[in-house]
């Protein structure tokens, strides 16, 4: 095979219509349906859904701990359907790190390359390079009783790293850390990933850890891939209600499609405004239709309010307030559009921002048209 361009995309991870059932007849379960995505070589690739939706299940299949009851499944070019997990070259983190408790951190990180029997000079060598990756060079000695529960889970990503999988999986490896901890581990697996250039599977529930760290997500539901995107895409362009919903605050609005291009709509909202909004890819809406569009709270203002916020645009909705939230940076403004459609308008709390506007206060909001998305019905 010829070598690739410098930054021309290679696919590592190619998997095509997987599926896999959980036991027989009237006991079956369908846990994985038609699963199809290619993951690029070197990308941070999360795998994103509430729990039970087939996360823990894909991952487990690219391991090799199942095997799929269809489809295909290519690693590095290579079908691996029929390889155990030590012929694939890949390698898992778990959530609870699984170190060996009898054996030194050093050791522990030395396993996987003693199972491929390295030898010793290239054993220690590489250990000692694992260690100053993730910083824990001053402890290589002790065991993992003698260490907190972040150091635990960087020696376990070095145990993995230290053999050089191609792809490395992980399966939510930090919801056992407090919030601050898994902050600063979401920083330092960014980092590992960028300096080992190994494409990482990521698997959480947690949105903002798949939005803030990943390259490209895949959100799933009940055994399902719904939409594969960049964050940017996933957010602003949700493909479905599903998506929408899932990630991020959203408000969705019934409207009528009055003019229609490849691209974009004007769609009029509740209580006759006008607004240009991004259609769905493929389409699939007319003039006359009515839709689901859905606008983030962050996409919104109330008219005349003192807070930042997008520039006031021609379509404008009116209701009433119903309550706030503070959330620090912002305010979330509950309203009740005069339809009775439920609506929240994000407001950033500057320096400048007075206090929000009263419960039972009649509101005005404008909205910024370029971030409305039309959904798939
Ligand atoms: P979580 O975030 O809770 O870990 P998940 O998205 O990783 O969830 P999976 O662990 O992949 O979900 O499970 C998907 C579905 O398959 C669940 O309904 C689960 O009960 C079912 N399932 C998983 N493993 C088995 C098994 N060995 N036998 C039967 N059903 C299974």
């Amino acid at each position: 095979a010829s070598t690739p361009a410098p930054g021309a995309r290679v696919t590592e991870i190619e998997i095509g219509a997987l599926s896999k059932t959980f036991g027989r007849g009237a006991q079956a379960f369908r846990a994985l349906s038609d699963v199809s995505v290619s993951i690029n070589r070197g990308e941070f690739f999360t795998l994103l859904g509430p729990s039970g939706c087939g996360k823990t299940t894909l991952l487990r299949l690219i391991a090799g701990f199942e095997q799929p009851s269809g489809g295909t499944l290519r690693i590095g070019g290579r079908e691996v359907a029929g390889l155990g997990p030590n012929q694939r070259p890949v390698n898992t983190v778990f959530q609870n790190y699984a170190l060996f408790p009898h054996m030194s951190v050093a050791e522990n990180i030395g396993f996987g390359l003693r199972m491929q029997r390295r030898p010793a000079a290239e054993r220690r060598e590489t250990v000692d390079r694992m260690l100053r990756l993730v910083r824990m060079e001053a402890m290589a000695d002790r065991r993992p009783t003698q260490i907190s529960g972040g150091q635990q889970q960087r020696v376990a990503l070095a145990r993995a790293l230290a053999p050089q999988p191609r792809v490395l999986l992980l399966d939510e490896p930090l919801s056992a850390l407090d919030l601050k901890l898994r902050k600063e581990m979401q920083s330092e697996l960014k980092r590992l990933q960028l300096e080992t250039g190994i494409t990482f599977v990521f698997v959480t529930h947690d949105q903002e850890e798949a939005l803030t760290m990943s390259d490209r997500v895949a959100v799933m539901s009940e055994g399902r891939i719904l939409q594969t995107g960049t964050p940017e895409e996933i957010y602003n362009r949700p493909a479905d209600r599903f998506v929408a919903d899932f990630i991020g605050d959203t408000n969705f609005l019934d409207a009528v499609v009055q003019d229609i291009t490849a691209t974009h709509a004007v769609v009029r909202l509740p209580g006759g405004a006008r607004l240009a909004a991004n259609l769905p890819a493929g389409g699939g809406t007319a003039a006359g239709a009515t839709v689901t569009v859905v606008i983030r709270p962050e996409h919104a203002r109330l008219v005349g309010d003192s807070a930042d916020g997008p520039a006031d645009e021609g379509a404008v909705l009116s209701g009433q307030v119903e309550r706030s939230v503070f959330f620090g940076t912002d305010t979330h403004v509950h309203l009740r559009l005069s339809d009775g459609t439920p609506f929240v308008v994000r407001r950033q709390n500057t320096a400048a921002a007075t206090p929000p506007p009263e419960i039972g206060r009649e509101v005005s909001v404008a909205l910024a048209g370029g971030a409305v998305q039309v959904l798939r019905n």
